[in-house]
């Protein structure tokens, strides 16, 4: 039996935030796909009109760095996402042992994150959940951005307050005090940590509460004044941190090229309001130099 007379249900791949994502044959295309089923809960009238606006938002956006959205549709009670099926995920690449990425690997990954997110922004979406499980890989090599817009979309569920849509090591620091209006920047944050978990091979922040979450950027990148963040102390959830100096970048990646280091040091700028924008990250010279970035389909991937 086939689910909307069309898909062939195979096994589950995991749970998700949303829900349940299974492995399907589309038989109309032959092709492998990934259905993800929204539970819709308390929305008894079924998906909202804003929801279903933003999912044809979603299914307009074709990008070779942003995963498709096939097919939407209700199924009962459930909303069924049909995507394209991905072979693996950023965090499987980064997690494993067995795989050694060189200068121009992890200029290519990130080139493709930075890609796909510049579209994003481009049509003033943000992701807001921006990590490496979200960054799927295909079979070609090819990155991916997946649940872009979704947080926007559904909320988060379990989490109350929609600046905590973020994974935890990831959150700006504008989120983690309780900023209520904020941009494209929060992405860009993430991408930097992104960055550095590429180049480190671990993550880069990793803060076991929102409080430890600040204490652990303020180790590494110093605390923040009133200088250098203008609008720092009017932040809803703002507290004062004991004063701790900035590291230098050498240190915190001492694998890195000045320019990576350059370019990390602009995505890790304090203030929402001069960190650098993902279309000035896509033209940092750290692109343009060598060693350039592999050729997606010869980088390396999980066996
Ligand atoms: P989360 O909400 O925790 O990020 P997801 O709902 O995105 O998780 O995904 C749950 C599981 O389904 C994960 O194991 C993920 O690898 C897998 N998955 C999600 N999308 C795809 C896809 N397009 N192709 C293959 N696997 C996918």
């Amino acid at each position: 039996k086939k689910v909307a007379d069309r898909y062939l249900k195979r096994e589950i791949l995991g749970e998700g935030t949303y829900g349940v994502v299974y492995k399907a044959i589309d038989t109309k295309t032959g092709h492998t796909v990934a259905i993800k089923k929204i539970r819709l809960g308390r929305q008894k009238e079924g998906v909202n009109f804003t929801a279903l606006r933003e999912i044809k938002l979603l299914k307009e956006l074709k990008d070779p760095n942003i995963i498709e959205l096939i097919h939407a549709f209700p199924h009962k009670g459930n909303l069924h996402l049909v995507f394209e099926f991905m072979e693996t995920d950023l965090e499987a690449v980064i997690r494993d042992p067995n795989i050694f990425l060189s200068p121009g690997d992890i200029k290519s990954y990130f080139q493709m994150t930075l890609k796909g997110l510049a579209v994003c922004h481009n049509k003033w979406v943000l992701h807001r959940d921006m990590k490496p499980n979200n960054l799927l890989i295909g079979s070609n090599g090819q990155l991916k951005l997946a649940d872009f817009g979704l947080a926007r979309i559904f909320g988060s569920p379990g989490r109350k307050f929609t600046h905590q849509v973020f994974a935890r090591w990831y959150r700006a620091p504008e989120l983690l005090f309780g900023a209520k209006q904020y941009g494209a920047s929060v992405d860009v944050w993430a991408a930097g940590c992104i960055f550095a978990e590429l180049l480190n091979r671990r993550p880069f922040l990793q803060g076991d509460s929102d409080i430890d979450q600040l204490g652990k950027i303020f180790q590494k990148l110093g605390t923040p004044t009133p200088l250098l963040w203008h609008d720092l102390e009017w932040l809803p959830d703002f507290v004062e941190y004991s004063s701790q100096i900035t590291q230098p970048w050498r240190k915190l990646c001492p694998t890195a090229s000045d320019d990576a280091l350059d370019l990390l040091s602009k995505m890790f700028t304090y203030d929402p309001r001069t960190r650098i924008s993902v279309q000035q990250a896509l033209e940092h010279r750290y692109f343009t130099s060598i060693p350039l970035p592999t050729d997606p389909a010869k980088l390396p991937r999980p066996a």
